[in-house]
């Protein structure tokens, strides 16, 4: 981190708020600590920090809520935001990313794997390049997997796969985004059409065919217990 960023941790309990801000600041993070979800708000429109850590239980708005209106909030709205959750609290954690946080850390957590969650954040949040992927016609992860939106087919280390619409729209949605956990609902939402009915339980079953069929790459869709699938977090970039 070159200049100094700014995170805002928003956690009611002291010692979970605390810790927090040691890892952020030794990463030469200038972090602000408040309990308050109304107060976090407050300040995260006074001025938007470049993440904010959100906590699902506090003492006055729940996490949840303050999500949502940080990305109802034009000027908080591409605010990166990192839940933390207390341990079996997946229907939070679908709700909160459903609502647009960028990830999730349950509680009790390794800083080493909140800090990574982070880098993911910031790094996904201020890549150009990856926003632009979901335009495109052409998606190519770690130079394997070659998605061509235009001609429907699907590529892996350069043999054709053959994948029904539903699979691959499925492939598509979650491989332009690498590293984001898309929720079962997520998906539906995204894959469903006049041709595609689809249910949760099916979901599980079209992924399973998906893995099936790219081989090996099958690895990179990875099962996000309680929540939903993600794509693994690899080098996907746009060709033309
Ligand atoms: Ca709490």
């Amino acid at each position: 981190m070159s200049v100094k960023s700014t995170a805002l941790i928003v956690e009611d309990e002291q010692e979970i708020g605390e810790l927090v801000r040691f890892h952020l600041q030794r990463e030469g993070f200038e972090c602000a600590v408040t309990r308050s979800g109304r107060r976090a708000l407050e300040m995260a429109r006074q001025a938007p920090p470049k993440l904010m850590i959100l906590d699902l239980m506090l003492p006055d708005l729940d996490g949840l809520e303050v999500c949502k209106r940080m990305k109802e909030h034009d000027d908080t709205r591409a605010v990166p935001i990192v839940m933390l959750s207390a341990r079996g609290s997946e229907n939070d954690i679908v709700s909160g990313i459903e609502l647009g946080a960028d990830d999730y850390v349950t509680k009790p957590f390794s800083p080493r794997v909140l800090m990574a969650r982070i880098h993911n954040a910031l790094r996904r949040t201020t890549a150009p390049v990856r926003e632009q992927a979901t335009e495109s016609t052409i998606v190519r992860c770690s130079g394997k997997l070659v998605i061509d939106k235009e001609r429907h087919q699907v590529s892996v280390n350069g043999k054709q796969v053959a994948l029904t619409i539903t699979e691959f729209e499925m492939l598509n949605m979650l491989a332009r985004k690498p590293g984001f956990v898309r929720t079962r609902d997520q998906i539906i939402a995204a894959v469903h059409g006049p041709l595609t009915v689809l249910s949760q339980r099916t979901i599980d079953v079209h992924i399973t065919a998906i893995r099936r069929k790219i081989g090996d790459l099958g690895e990179a869709i990875e099962t996000v217990r309680g929540v939903g699938y993600r794509f693994a977090d690899g080098e996907a970039v746009t060709a033309e």
